[in-house]
Protein backbone atom coordinates (compact mmCIF):
# COMPACT_ATOMS: atom_id res chain seq x y z
CA UNK A 1 0.00 0.00 0.00
CA UNK A 2 1.69 3.24 -0.68
CA UNK A 3 1.45 5.53 2.21
CA UNK A 4 1.18 9.43 2.78
CA UNK A 5 2.42 11.67 5.21
CA UNK A 6 0.57 15.06 5.64
CA UNK A 7 1.66 17.81 7.38
CA UNK A 8 -0.37 20.18 9.57
CA UNK A 9 0.56 23.10 10.75
CA UNK A 10 -0.35 24.92 14.38
CA UNK A 11 -2.57 27.29 12.46
CA UNK A 12 -3.87 24.55 10.23
CA UNK A 13 -6.71 23.32 12.88
CA UNK A 14 -9.24 23.63 10.35
CA UNK A 15 -11.59 20.33 11.01
CA UNK A 16 -13.71 21.14 7.82
CA UNK A 17 -10.80 20.54 5.45
CA UNK A 18 -11.83 18.67 2.79
CA UNK A 19 -8.94 16.17 3.74
CA UNK A 20 -10.70 15.24 6.79
CA UNK A 21 -14.08 13.84 5.05
CA UNK A 22 -13.00 10.21 4.76
CA UNK A 23 -10.80 8.40 6.86
CA UNK A 24 -8.25 6.83 4.79
CA UNK A 25 -5.89 4.31 6.41
CA UNK A 26 -3.01 4.67 3.87
CA UNK A 27 -2.82 8.19 5.10
CA UNK A 28 -1.27 9.79 8.70
CA UNK A 29 -1.23 13.21 9.94
CA UNK A 30 1.90 14.69 11.42
CA UNK A 31 2.14 17.34 14.11
CA UNK A 32 4.59 18.97 15.81
CA UNK A 33 5.70 21.22 18.43
CA UNK A 34 9.08 22.23 17.30
CA UNK A 35 11.93 24.93 18.83
CA UNK A 36 11.80 26.42 15.40
CA UNK A 37 8.21 27.77 15.66
CA UNK A 38 8.48 28.72 19.66
CA UNK A 39 12.00 30.40 19.09
CA UNK A 40 11.63 32.68 16.18
CA UNK A 41 10.42 35.24 17.84
CA UNK A 42 9.89 36.24 21.85
CA UNK A 43 6.36 34.80 21.93
CA UNK A 44 3.83 35.28 25.14
CA UNK A 45 3.54 32.30 27.17
CA UNK A 46 -0.43 32.64 26.62
CA UNK A 47 0.34 32.14 23.04
CA UNK A 48 2.63 28.91 22.94
CA UNK A 49 0.80 27.45 25.74
CA UNK A 50 -2.88 28.01 23.41
CA UNK A 51 -1.22 26.86 20.39
CA UNK A 52 0.14 23.79 21.70
CA UNK A 53 -3.33 22.91 23.88
CA UNK A 54 -5.29 23.57 20.72
CA UNK A 55 -2.77 20.90 18.47
CA UNK A 56 -3.08 18.82 21.03
CA UNK A 57 -6.84 18.40 21.26
CA UNK A 58 -7.24 19.07 17.71
CA UNK A 59 -5.00 15.61 17.12
CA UNK A 60 -6.90 14.26 19.90
CA UNK A 61 -9.86 14.45 17.53
CA UNK A 62 -8.75 13.21 14.71
CA UNK A 63 -7.60 10.07 16.24
CA UNK A 64 -10.94 9.86 17.94
CA UNK A 65 -11.98 9.66 14.20
CA UNK A 66 -10.18 7.19 13.17
CA UNK A 67 -7.26 8.98 11.50
CA UNK A 68 -3.72 8.00 11.95
CA UNK A 69 -1.72 10.75 13.57
CA UNK A 70 1.54 11.22 15.15
CA UNK A 71 1.93 13.71 16.80
CA UNK A 72 6.12 15.17 18.18
CA UNK A 73 5.15 17.36 21.57
CA UNK A 74 8.14 18.95 22.32
CA UNK A 75 10.23 17.32 24.86
CA UNK A 76 9.72 13.75 23.26
CA UNK A 77 13.63 12.24 22.24
CA UNK A 78 12.78 11.62 19.05
CA UNK A 79 11.43 15.66 17.94
CA UNK A 80 14.25 17.00 15.75
CA UNK A 81 12.90 20.19 16.89
CA UNK A 82 12.40 21.40 13.16
CA UNK A 83 9.95 20.53 10.34
CA UNK A 84 12.90 19.36 7.59
CA UNK A 85 14.70 17.40 10.15
CA UNK A 86 11.34 15.45 11.38
CA UNK A 87 10.29 15.29 8.10
CA UNK A 88 12.88 13.77 6.30
CA UNK A 89 13.15 11.46 9.40
CA UNK A 90 9.44 10.49 9.55
CA UNK A 91 9.53 9.89 5.35
CA UNK A 92 12.37 7.53 5.61
CA UNK A 93 11.78 5.72 8.85
CA UNK A 94 8.12 4.49 7.64
CA UNK A 95 8.49 4.21 4.33
CA UNK A 96 6.18 7.33 3.06
CA UNK A 97 5.63 7.61 -0.44
CA UNK A 98 4.05 11.07 -0.66
CA UNK A 99 4.33 14.31 0.98
CA UNK A 100 1.61 16.42 1.60
CA UNK A 101 0.75 20.06 3.18
CA UNK A 102 -1.70 22.68 3.03
CA UNK A 103 -0.09 26.17 1.93
CA UNK A 104 1.18 27.73 5.18
CA UNK A 105 0.00 31.22 5.94
CA UNK A 106 3.43 32.67 6.52
CA UNK A 107 6.26 33.05 3.98
CA UNK A 108 9.37 32.19 5.70
CA UNK A 109 6.97 28.34 6.28
CA UNK A 110 5.78 28.81 2.85
CA UNK A 111 9.69 28.64 1.67
CA UNK A 112 10.89 26.40 4.14
CA UNK A 113 8.07 23.63 2.87
CA UNK A 114 8.71 24.30 -0.90
CA UNK A 115 12.70 23.55 -0.44
CA UNK A 116 11.94 20.06 2.29
CA UNK A 117 10.04 19.26 -1.42
CA UNK A 118 12.51 20.14 -3.40
CA UNK A 119 15.08 17.78 -0.96
CA UNK A 120 12.82 14.97 -0.43
CA UNK A 121 13.03 11.45 -2.99
CA UNK A 122 9.04 11.29 -2.69
CA UNK A 123 6.43 13.22 -4.62
CA UNK A 124 5.24 15.97 -3.06
CA UNK A 125 1.77 18.14 -3.74
CA UNK A 126 0.24 21.41 -1.29
CA UNK A 127 -2.91 22.83 -1.05
CA UNK A 128 -5.44 25.26 -0.17
CA UNK A 129 -5.73 25.65 3.72
CA UNK A 130 -10.13 25.95 2.79
CA UNK A 131 -10.22 28.73 5.39
CA UNK A 132 -10.06 32.37 3.78
CA UNK A 133 -12.77 34.02 1.44
CA UNK A 134 -10.01 34.73 -1.16
CA UNK A 135 -7.56 32.80 -2.68
CA UNK A 136 -3.27 34.62 -1.92
CA UNK A 137 -3.44 36.12 -5.50
CA UNK A 138 -7.32 37.55 -5.22
CA UNK A 139 -5.85 41.25 -4.40
CA UNK A 140 -2.93 41.49 -6.90
CA UNK A 141 -5.68 40.42 -9.41
CA UNK A 142 -7.88 43.03 -8.20
CA UNK A 143 -5.98 45.79 -7.92
CA UNK A 144 -3.86 44.52 -11.35
CA UNK A 145 -2.67 48.19 -12.85
CA UNK A 146 -4.07 49.97 -9.95
CA UNK A 147 -1.14 52.39 -8.03
CA UNK A 148 -3.15 52.56 -4.94
CA UNK A 149 -4.44 49.73 -3.24
CA UNK A 150 -7.80 51.06 -1.33
CA UNK A 151 -9.11 48.51 1.22
CA UNK A 152 -12.87 49.96 0.74
CA UNK A 153 -12.85 49.38 -2.58
CA UNK A 154 -11.37 45.53 -2.03
CA UNK A 155 -14.33 45.09 0.74
CA UNK A 156 -17.36 46.27 -1.52
CA UNK A 157 -16.52 43.92 -4.04
CA UNK A 158 -16.30 40.73 -1.40
CA UNK A 159 -19.39 41.86 -0.03
CA UNK A 160 -20.59 41.74 -3.93
CA UNK A 161 -19.27 38.81 -4.36
CA UNK A 162 -20.17 37.08 -1.60
CA UNK A 163 -23.52 38.41 -1.08
CA UNK A 164 -23.05 39.75 2.40
CA UNK A 165 -25.53 42.33 3.64
CA UNK A 166 -26.35 42.68 -0.14
CA UNK A 167 -29.65 43.70 -1.91
CA UNK A 168 -28.95 42.52 -5.07
CA UNK A 169 -25.63 44.93 -6.18
CA UNK A 170 -26.50 47.02 -3.98
CA UNK A 171 -25.98 47.05 0.21
CA UNK A 172 -28.54 46.37 1.47
CA UNK A 173 -29.22 49.38 3.64
CA UNK A 174 -28.00 51.74 0.82
CA UNK A 175 -24.70 52.69 2.52
CA UNK A 176 -21.75 51.02 2.64
CA UNK A 177 -19.90 52.17 4.96
CA UNK A 178 -20.55 53.34 8.72
CA UNK A 179 -17.20 54.57 10.18
CA UNK A 180 -18.76 57.71 10.89
CA UNK A 181 -20.88 56.01 13.98
CA UNK A 182 -18.04 53.98 15.36
CA UNK A 183 -16.12 56.39 17.54
CA UNK A 184 -17.53 56.71 20.45
CA UNK A 185 -16.10 56.88 24.06
CA UNK A 186 -17.21 55.08 26.70
CA UNK A 187 -19.47 56.66 28.85
CA UNK A 188 -17.52 56.99 32.16
CA UNK A 189 -20.26 55.18 34.50
CA UNK A 190 -20.60 52.63 31.50
CA UNK A 191 -19.69 48.84 32.55
CA UNK A 192 -19.13 46.88 29.39
CA UNK A 193 -20.25 43.32 29.35
CA UNK A 194 -17.32 41.46 31.42
CA UNK A 195 -15.43 38.73 28.49
CA UNK A 196 -15.85 35.41 28.50
CA UNK A 197 -13.24 33.38 29.67
CA UNK A 198 -12.60 29.52 29.75
CA UNK A 199 -11.34 27.88 32.88
CA UNK A 200 -8.97 25.57 31.01
CA UNK A 201 -6.40 23.07 33.59
CA UNK A 202 -3.21 23.01 31.21
CA UNK A 203 -0.85 23.07 34.27
CA UNK A 204 0.77 19.96 33.02
CA UNK A 205 1.11 21.44 29.09
CA UNK A 206 2.79 24.69 31.08
CA UNK A 207 5.41 22.56 32.97
CA UNK A 208 6.60 20.78 29.59
CA UNK A 209 7.29 24.07 28.28
CA UNK A 210 9.14 25.27 30.53
CA UNK A 211 10.71 22.35 31.02
CA UNK A 212 11.91 22.80 27.23
CA UNK A 213 13.46 26.09 28.60
CA UNK A 214 11.36 27.82 25.95
CA UNK A 215 12.16 31.55 26.79
CA UNK A 216 8.48 33.52 26.66
CA UNK A 217 7.23 36.88 28.38
CA UNK A 218 4.11 37.74 29.89
CA UNK A 219 2.21 36.06 32.59
CA UNK A 220 -0.37 32.98 32.71
CA UNK A 221 -2.82 31.35 34.79
CA UNK A 222 -2.09 28.36 32.76
CA UNK A 223 -4.65 26.36 36.19
CA UNK A 224 -7.61 28.33 33.87
CA UNK A 225 -6.31 28.93 30.95
CA UNK A 226 -8.88 31.92 29.44
CA UNK A 227 -8.75 31.37 25.75
CA UNK A 228 -10.70 28.71 23.31
CA UNK A 229 -8.39 26.10 22.80
CA UNK A 230 -10.82 23.75 20.53
CA UNK A 231 -13.68 24.36 18.20
CA UNK A 232 -16.60 23.77 20.72
CA UNK A 233 -14.98 27.01 23.16
CA UNK A 234 -14.10 28.81 19.63
CA UNK A 235 -17.85 28.53 18.91
CA UNK A 236 -19.13 29.40 22.12
CA UNK A 237 -17.13 32.83 22.04
CA UNK A 238 -18.76 33.29 18.80
CA UNK A 239 -22.08 32.88 20.31
CA UNK A 240 -21.14 35.00 23.45
CA UNK A 241 -19.86 38.00 20.76
CA UNK A 242 -23.05 37.50 18.92
CA UNK A 243 -25.31 37.45 21.78
CA UNK A 244 -23.49 40.38 24.14
CA UNK A 245 -20.99 42.38 22.40
CA UNK A 246 -22.31 42.73 18.94
CA UNK A 247 -25.29 45.39 20.22
CA UNK A 248 -22.35 48.00 20.89
CA UNK A 249 -19.27 46.27 18.64
CA UNK A 250 -19.30 49.66 15.88
CA UNK A 251 -19.89 52.24 18.82
CA UNK A 252 -17.53 51.30 21.04
CA UNK A 253 -14.67 49.85 18.25
CA UNK A 254 -12.28 52.63 18.89
CA UNK A 255 -12.94 53.40 22.75
CA UNK A 256 -10.24 52.60 25.61
CA UNK A 257 -10.71 52.70 29.50
CA UNK A 258 -8.31 51.66 32.22
CA UNK A 259 -8.82 47.96 33.41
CA UNK A 260 -11.35 47.17 31.04
CA UNK A 261 -9.69 44.91 28.94
CA UNK A 262 -11.93 43.59 25.84
CA UNK A 263 -14.53 45.98 26.17
CA UNK A 264 -17.32 45.13 22.80
CA UNK A 265 -14.41 43.25 20.82
CA UNK A 266 -14.76 39.67 20.00
CA UNK A 267 -11.37 38.02 20.77
CA UNK A 268 -12.06 36.18 18.02
CA UNK A 269 -8.90 36.47 16.42
CA UNK A 270 -7.32 33.99 17.75
CA UNK A 271 -9.15 30.90 16.91
CA UNK A 272 -9.81 32.62 13.69
CA UNK A 273 -6.18 32.42 13.06
CA UNK A 274 -5.18 29.08 13.92
CA UNK A 275 -8.88 28.10 11.66
CA UNK A 276 -11.08 26.53 14.85
CA UNK A 277 -13.49 28.89 12.99
CA UNK A 278 -13.65 30.14 9.71
CA UNK A 279 -14.53 34.20 8.52
CA UNK A 280 -17.31 32.26 6.84
CA UNK A 281 -18.94 31.73 10.05
CA UNK A 282 -18.53 34.04 12.39
CA UNK A 283 -19.78 36.33 9.73
CA UNK A 284 -22.90 33.86 8.98
CA UNK A 285 -23.51 33.70 12.84
CA UNK A 286 -23.28 37.39 12.98
CA UNK A 287 -25.55 38.40 10.19
CA UNK A 288 -28.04 35.66 11.35
CA UNK A 289 -28.15 37.43 15.13
CA UNK A 290 -28.93 40.62 13.40
CA UNK A 291 -31.83 39.26 11.14
CA UNK A 292 -33.11 37.68 14.17
CA UNK A 293 -32.83 41.67 16.46
CA UNK A 294 -33.00 44.08 13.77
CA UNK A 295 -34.35 46.74 16.55
CA UNK A 296 -32.05 45.66 19.36
CA UNK A 297 -28.61 45.71 17.05
CA UNK A 298 -28.26 49.04 14.87
CA UNK A 299 -27.06 48.09 11.30
CA UNK A 300 -23.19 50.11 11.89
CA UNK A 301 -22.59 47.50 14.42
CA UNK A 302 -22.83 44.59 12.14
CA UNK A 303 -21.54 46.47 9.40
CA UNK A 304 -18.53 47.66 11.15
CA UNK A 305 -17.49 43.72 12.32
CA UNK A 306 -18.07 42.40 8.89
CA UNK A 307 -15.45 45.39 7.47
CA UNK A 308 -12.52 43.87 9.76
CA UNK A 309 -13.50 40.18 8.97
CA UNK A 310 -13.98 40.40 5.10
CA UNK A 311 -12.41 43.75 4.50
CA UNK A 312 -9.39 44.40 6.81
CA UNK A 313 -8.69 40.42 7.72
CA UNK A 314 -8.77 39.46 3.77
CA UNK A 315 -6.87 43.03 2.69
CA UNK A 316 -4.29 42.57 4.81
CA UNK A 317 -3.30 38.90 3.98
CA UNK A 318 -3.63 40.04 0.02
CA UNK A 319 -0.94 42.70 0.43
CA UNK A 320 1.17 40.13 2.15
CA UNK A 321 1.22 37.46 -0.50
CA UNK A 322 1.67 40.67 -2.94
CA UNK A 323 4.75 42.31 -1.40
CA UNK A 324 6.62 39.62 0.44
CA UNK A 325 9.55 39.37 1.19
CA UNK A 326 10.44 42.84 0.51
CA UNK A 327 7.68 44.03 2.47
CA UNK A 328 9.75 43.09 5.79
CA UNK A 329 12.56 45.22 4.85
CA UNK A 330 10.71 48.29 4.37
CA UNK A 331 11.38 51.26 6.50
CA UNK A 332 9.89 54.88 4.80
CA UNK A 333 11.16 57.49 7.45
CA UNK A 334 14.55 55.43 8.00
CA UNK A 335 13.75 54.73 11.53
CA UNK A 336 16.75 52.95 13.64
CA UNK A 337 15.69 53.54 17.32
CA UNK A 338 15.24 50.90 19.55
CA UNK A 339 12.02 50.19 21.85
CA UNK A 340 11.95 51.88 24.94
CA UNK A 341 12.46 49.03 27.89
CA UNK A 342 9.23 49.69 29.27
CA UNK A 343 8.38 47.89 26.42
CA UNK A 344 8.53 44.73 27.93
CA UNK A 345 7.86 45.60 31.67
CA UNK A 346 4.59 47.84 31.55
CA UNK A 347 6.74 50.43 33.85
CA UNK A 348 6.37 53.70 32.45
CA UNK A 349 4.31 56.59 34.22
CA UNK A 350 2.29 57.35 30.81
CA UNK A 351 -1.39 55.90 31.88
CA UNK A 352 -2.13 55.25 28.39
CA UNK A 353 0.88 52.80 27.92
CA UNK A 354 1.24 51.35 31.07
CA UNK A 355 -2.35 50.17 30.76
CA UNK A 356 -2.16 48.99 26.89
CA UNK A 357 1.42 47.09 27.47
CA UNK A 358 0.52 45.62 31.10
CA UNK A 359 -2.89 44.37 29.53
CA UNK A 360 -0.86 42.96 26.46
CA UNK A 361 1.70 41.04 29.56
CA UNK A 362 -1.29 39.91 31.29
CA UNK A 363 -4.17 38.56 28.97
CA UNK A 364 -1.70 38.77 25.45
CA UNK A 365 -4.15 40.92 24.22
CA UNK A 366 -5.16 44.25 23.66
CA UNK A 367 -7.57 45.66 20.88
CA UNK A 368 -7.00 47.40 17.54
CA UNK A 369 -6.61 51.05 19.07
CA UNK A 370 -4.43 50.09 21.64
CA UNK A 371 -1.82 48.40 19.06
CA UNK A 372 -2.56 51.24 16.94
CA UNK A 373 -3.54 54.17 18.86
CA UNK A 374 -1.47 53.48 21.93
CA UNK A 375 1.82 51.25 21.40
CA UNK A 376 2.04 51.60 17.77
CA UNK A 377 1.66 55.66 17.77
CA UNK A 378 4.44 56.07 20.78
CA UNK A 379 6.64 53.72 18.73
CA UNK A 380 6.58 55.59 15.57
CA UNK A 381 6.88 59.12 16.95
CA UNK A 382 9.82 57.65 18.84
CA UNK A 383 11.20 56.73 15.66
CA UNK A 384 11.99 53.30 16.54
CA UNK A 385 12.92 50.53 13.84
CA UNK A 386 10.23 49.09 12.13
CA UNK A 387 12.17 45.65 12.86
CA UNK A 388 11.71 46.24 16.61
CA UNK A 389 8.31 47.48 16.46
CA UNK A 390 7.56 43.81 14.43
CA UNK A 391 9.38 41.72 16.84
CA UNK A 392 7.40 42.82 19.31
CA UNK A 393 4.19 42.68 18.27
CA UNK A 394 4.87 39.37 16.63
CA UNK A 395 5.61 37.76 20.12
CA UNK A 396 3.05 39.46 22.66
CA UNK A 397 0.13 39.08 21.17
CA UNK A 398 -2.00 35.58 21.20
CA UNK A 399 -3.45 35.67 17.39
CA UNK A 400 -0.03 36.96 15.93
CA UNK A 401 1.13 35.43 12.77
CA UNK A 402 3.60 37.28 10.38
CA UNK A 403 0.65 37.63 7.32
CA UNK A 404 -1.44 39.89 9.37
CA UNK A 405 1.07 41.09 11.99
CA UNK A 406 4.03 42.76 9.70
CA UNK A 407 0.60 44.17 7.26
CA UNK A 408 -0.59 45.54 10.62
CA UNK A 409 2.43 46.64 12.35
CA UNK A 410 4.95 47.69 9.18
CA UNK A 411 2.26 48.60 6.94
CA UNK A 412 -0.89 50.65 9.31
CA UNK A 413 0.66 51.34 12.31
CA UNK A 414 4.51 52.29 11.16
CA UNK A 415 3.72 53.29 7.71
CA UNK A 416 7.40 52.16 7.34
CA UNK A 417 5.97 50.64 3.58
CA UNK A 418 5.51 54.79 2.23
CA UNK A 419 1.36 54.22 2.57
CA UNK A 420 0.48 50.41 0.85
CA UNK A 421 -1.76 49.82 3.48
CA UNK A 422 -2.46 53.21 4.73
CA UNK A 423 -2.77 56.53 3.00
CA UNK A 424 -1.12 58.50 5.86
CA UNK A 425 0.74 57.57 9.24
CA UNK A 426 -1.42 56.53 12.29
CA UNK A 427 -0.18 59.37 14.34
CA UNK A 428 -1.76 61.51 17.36
CA UNK A 429 -1.04 63.53 20.21
CA UNK A 430 -2.46 63.78 23.55
CA UNK A 431 -5.82 64.96 21.84
CA UNK A 432 -7.63 61.85 20.23
CA UNK A 433 -5.62 59.61 23.50
CA UNK A 434 -8.24 61.77 25.47
CA UNK A 435 -11.00 62.09 23.40
CA UNK A 436 -11.19 58.21 23.16
CA UNK A 437 -10.30 57.30 26.57
CA UNK A 438 -10.36 57.68 29.83
CA UNK A 439 -6.13 57.47 30.42
CA UNK A 440 -5.47 61.02 30.96
CA UNK A 441 -7.64 62.02 33.88
CA UNK A 442 -5.10 59.60 36.19
CA UNK A 443 -1.56 59.86 34.23
CA UNK A 444 1.22 61.40 35.86
CA UNK A 445 1.45 63.57 32.69
CA UNK A 446 -1.19 66.40 31.93
CA UNK A 447 -2.45 66.16 28.67
CA UNK A 448 -2.50 70.19 27.76
CA UNK A 449 0.86 70.85 28.99
CA UNK A 450 3.34 70.91 26.15
CA UNK A 451 6.76 71.65 27.74
CA UNK A 452 8.39 70.88 31.81
CA UNK A 453 8.49 68.37 33.71
CA UNK A 454 4.53 66.88 33.49
CA UNK A 455 3.94 67.86 29.60
CA UNK A 456 2.98 64.40 28.06
CA UNK A 457 5.37 63.02 25.60
CA UNK A 458 2.64 62.58 22.92
CA UNK A 459 2.48 66.42 22.43
CA UNK A 460 6.05 67.18 21.49
CA UNK A 461 7.11 63.78 20.14
CA UNK A 462 3.91 64.27 17.54
CA UNK A 463 5.41 67.62 16.50
CA UNK A 464 8.81 66.41 16.42
CA UNK A 465 7.61 63.47 14.08
CA UNK A 466 5.68 66.13 11.14
CA UNK A 467 8.81 68.49 11.68
CA UNK A 468 12.11 65.69 11.54
CA UNK A 469 9.53 64.19 8.33
CA UNK A 470 8.71 67.11 6.26
CA UNK A 471 10.22 66.07 3.83
CA UNK A 472 8.36 63.18 2.94
CA UNK A 473 5.11 63.67 4.17
CA UNK A 474 4.50 67.59 3.54
CA UNK A 475 2.82 66.70 -0.04
CA UNK A 476 0.73 64.10 1.54
CA UNK A 477 -3.02 65.91 0.69
CA UNK A 478 -4.42 64.09 3.89
CA UNK A 479 -1.47 65.88 5.96
CA UNK A 480 -0.98 69.34 4.46
CA UNK A 481 -3.30 70.86 7.09
CA UNK A 482 -0.74 69.97 10.19
CA UNK A 483 1.91 71.40 8.22
CA UNK A 484 0.08 74.72 7.89
CA UNK A 485 -0.26 74.48 11.76
CA UNK A 486 3.15 74.04 11.96
CA UNK A 487 4.13 76.62 10.46
CA UNK A 488 2.02 79.17 12.06
CA UNK A 489 3.35 78.51 14.85
CA UNK A 490 5.36 80.84 16.76
CA UNK A 491 9.17 80.37 16.63
CA UNK A 492 9.71 80.11 20.05
CA UNK A 493 6.55 77.59 20.62
CA UNK A 494 8.52 75.27 17.98
CA UNK A 495 11.65 75.31 19.42
CA UNK A 496 10.35 74.79 23.30
CA UNK A 497 8.51 72.13 21.26
CA UNK A 498 11.32 70.45 19.56
CA UNK A 499 13.89 70.87 22.79
CA UNK A 500 11.33 69.12 25.18
CA UNK A 501 10.51 66.31 22.56
CA UNK A 502 14.60 66.01 22.24
CA UNK A 503 14.66 64.99 25.55
CA UNK A 504 12.30 62.62 25.63
CA UNK A 505 13.65 60.92 23.25
CA UNK A 506 17.01 60.94 24.79
CA UNK A 507 15.59 59.86 28.26
CA UNK A 508 12.72 57.50 26.94
CA UNK A 509 13.74 54.59 29.05
CA UNK A 510 12.54 56.83 31.77
CA UNK A 511 9.23 58.14 30.70
C1 LIG B 1 0.08 47.23 15.25
C2 LIG B 1 -1.00 46.21 15.04
C3 LIG B 1 -0.69 44.86 15.06
C4 LIG B 1 -1.69 43.91 14.84
N1 LIG B 1 -1.34 42.59 14.86
C5 LIG B 1 -2.30 41.65 14.61
C6 LIG B 1 -1.96 40.27 14.63
O1 LIG B 1 -0.82 39.88 14.85
N2 LIG B 1 -2.95 39.37 14.41
C7 LIG B 1 -4.25 39.76 14.16
O2 LIG B 1 -5.10 38.89 13.97
N3 LIG B 1 -4.57 41.05 14.12
C8 LIG B 1 -3.66 42.00 14.35
N4 LIG B 1 -4.01 43.33 14.33
C9 LIG B 1 -5.37 43.71 13.95
C10 LIG B 1 -6.37 43.83 15.12
O3 LIG B 1 -5.85 44.70 16.08
C11 LIG B 1 -6.70 42.47 15.74
O4 LIG B 1 -7.15 41.59 14.72
C12 LIG B 1 -7.81 42.59 16.77
O5 LIG B 1 -7.43 43.50 17.77
C13 LIG B 1 -8.09 41.22 17.37
O6 LIG B 1 -9.00 41.32 18.42
P1 LIG B 1 -10.53 40.88 18.27
O7 LIG B 1 -10.60 39.48 17.75
O8 LIG B 1 -11.20 41.16 19.55
O9 LIG B 1 -11.02 41.84 17.12
P2 LIG B 1 -12.42 42.55 16.84
O10 LIG B 1 -12.28 43.98 17.11
O11 LIG B 1 -13.52 41.82 17.49
O12 LIG B 1 -12.54 42.37 15.25
C14 LIG B 1 -13.07 41.18 14.67
C15 LIG B 1 -12.06 40.49 13.79
O13 LIG B 1 -11.73 41.30 12.69
C16 LIG B 1 -10.41 41.01 12.26
N5 LIG B 1 -9.66 42.28 12.22
C17 LIG B 1 -9.96 43.44 12.84
N6 LIG B 1 -9.07 44.40 12.51
C18 LIG B 1 -8.17 43.82 11.69
C19 LIG B 1 -7.00 44.27 11.03
N7 LIG B 1 -6.58 45.54 11.11
N8 LIG B 1 -6.32 43.39 10.29
C20 LIG B 1 -6.72 42.11 10.18
N9 LIG B 1 -7.80 41.62 10.77
C21 LIG B 1 -8.53 42.47 11.51
C22 LIG B 1 -9.80 40.06 13.27
O14 LIG B 1 -9.81 38.76 12.74
C23 LIG B 1 -10.74 40.17 14.46
O15 LIG B 1 -10.81 38.97 15.20
C24 LIG B 1 -3.02 44.31 14.58
C25 LIG B 1 -3.32 45.67 14.57
C26 LIG B 1 -2.33 46.61 14.78
C27 LIG B 1 -2.67 48.05 14.73
S1 LIG C 1 -1.50 62.56 29.35
FE1 LIG C 1 -0.39 61.79 27.60
S2 LIG C 1 0.79 60.04 28.36
FE2 LIG C 1 -0.78 60.50 29.87
S3 LIG C 1 -2.50 59.19 29.34
FE3 LIG C 1 -2.86 61.13 28.30
S4 LIG C 1 -1.94 60.84 26.29
FE4 LIG C 1 -1.14 59.19 27.58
Amino acid sequence: MSKTLRLLLGDQLNSNHSWFSTVDDSITYVMMEIRTETDYALHHVQKVVGIFAAMRAFATDLKIKGHQVIYLKINDEYNLQAFDKNIVKLLSEHNFSRFEYQWPDEYRVDRLLKNICKTIAVASTAIDSEHFFTTRNELADFFEGKKTYVMENFYRALRKKHRILMDGDQPITGKWNYDSDNRKKLPKEHKPAPPLQFNNELSLLYEEILKANCKTIGTIDASQFLWPINRQQSLALLDFFATHCLPLFGTYQDAMTPNEWSLYHSRLSFSLNIKLVSPHEVITRVVAEWNLRPAEIEFNQVEGFVRQVIGWREYMRGIYWNKMPNYATLNFFNHQEKLPSWFWTGKTKMSCLKDAINQSLQYAYAHHIQRLMITGNFALLAGVHPDDVDQWYLGIYIDAFEWVEITNTRGMSQFADGGIVGTKPYVSSAAYIDKMSHYCGSCYYKKNIKVGEKACPFTSLYWNFYDRNESKLAANPRIGMMYNVWRKMKPDDKTALLEQAQYYLNNINDL
